[in-house]
């Protein structure tokens, strides 16, 4: 592990921000488009606060503070995320010690059966912050609880946060890490004060990508609509920008004739669904982009064949089939028959396509 950093085009944000530290509210909701490096903003904001000798207000990197931190020891800062995430994580998660909460947590709730890894903060995490509160703060610093993503609260657990937010204890700062803050309850968001993040401009995000040794990042920059992590995030899992099996899909498609969706199906059944029905939709931006005679954002790699068949298709029918992708979208975490749903899926669009 090491001490997460201000991304470059965070700093000036950050430095503004915890420059008024003597009037810093104790709750802070970190809101702005997936992709752009909220967490890492957050992180690196709780290493900051949590510093003895901070630098502009950023941490030092060097005082004992910053190494528990970088080390995931320090007592004062706590990670409040789902189990989900905590296991995506991976082995950083489960190798660092901070109180093992999510660990703590799984035992609570009933012990060794198995059962899915929860997609909720859940309430006894939210609870379970009060022996925390209580006990003292090295050398009566910050206490930092970072809590992301604040979509994941469910009702239940919101509302306990928001009854810790209401009265809240001394030293105690809440950041908080959302796309989406218009998901989040309204009681929840008027305890907590906005720090909306900027997107990096198309020229810093591409250079910070280059920066982490990406090959083609512009394209990997388009697939992920500009978010520079997110494009650093398929870089890392996928093989290429457009996914072969978009390629397979939108040749035959731009020809008029029906790809082999049988096949296809196979393909997007050993993935997440999540996954290919992001890629579709934005397959489904780029052919209604084309259909205005703009030019192609996700998939340049496909801009002729989107092109073309975007001249064909009636932008009614590919309209509808992209608002049922979005639908889709919300279901994707559980269909009932993952090979049955992508074959529906792909004759949806292979229908909407055509002429
Ligand atoms: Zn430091």
């Amino acid at each position: 592990m090491s001490l997460a950093q201000f991304l470059p085009w965070q700093s000036d944000t950050a430095r503004a921000w915890l420059g008024q530290r003597e009037r810093f509210a104790h709750a802070w909701l970190i809101h702005g488009l997936a992709g752009i490096g909220k967490l890492q903003f957050a992180a690196a904001a709780a290493a900051s606060l949590l510093c003895e000798s901070p630098r502009q207000g950023l941490a030092c990197g060097e005082c004992a503070a910053c190494a528990w931190v970088a080390s995931g020891n320090h007592p004062d800062l706590r990670r409040i995320r789902p189990e989900a995430v905590a296991l995506e994580e991976g082995a950083e998660a489960a190798a660092d010690s901070e109180d093992g909460d999510a660990a703590a947590g799984a035992g609570a709730a009933g012990g060794t059966a198995k059962r899915a890894p929860s997609k909720d903060i859940r309430v006894d995490q939210i609870r379970g912050l009060e022996s925390w509160f209580n006990t003292a703060t090295h050398r009566g610093g910050w206490r930092v609880a970072l809590l992301y993503p604040a979509q994941s609260l469910n009702v239940i657990s919101a509302n306990a946060l928001l009854k810790v937010l209401e009265e809240p204890p001394p030293h105690t700062v809440f950041l908080l890490v959302a796309d989406a803050p218009d998901r989040l309850l309204p009681t929840l968001l008027s305890r907590c004060r906005r720090l909306p993040l900027p997107a990096p401009s198309p020229q810093d995000a591409l250079q910070w990508l280059q920066a982490q040794g990406i090959e083609d990042a512009a394209s990997w920059l388009a697939a992920a609509g500009g978010a520079p992590l997110g494009a650093l995030r398929l870089a890392r899992t996928e093989e290429s920008a457009c996914p072969p099996w978009l390629e397979q899909l939108a040749g035959p498609l731009s020809q008029g004739q029906s790809p082999d969706v049988g096949a296809l199906a196979d393909v997007l059944d050993k993935l997440p669904a999540a996954q290919w029905i992001d890629a579709l939709q934005r397959f489904y931006v780029d052919l209604m982009l084309a259909g205005a005679g703009a030019p192609s954002r996700y998939f340049p790699a496909l801009a002729a064949a989107v092109a073309r068949t975007a001249a064909r298709a009636d932008p009614a029918r590919l309209a509808e089939a992209g608002r049922w992708l979005t639908r889709q979208r919300a279901l994707a975490g559980h269909p009932l028959n993952a090979k049955l749903f992508a074959h529906a899926a792909l004759q949806r669009v292979v229908l909407s396509c055509q002429a």
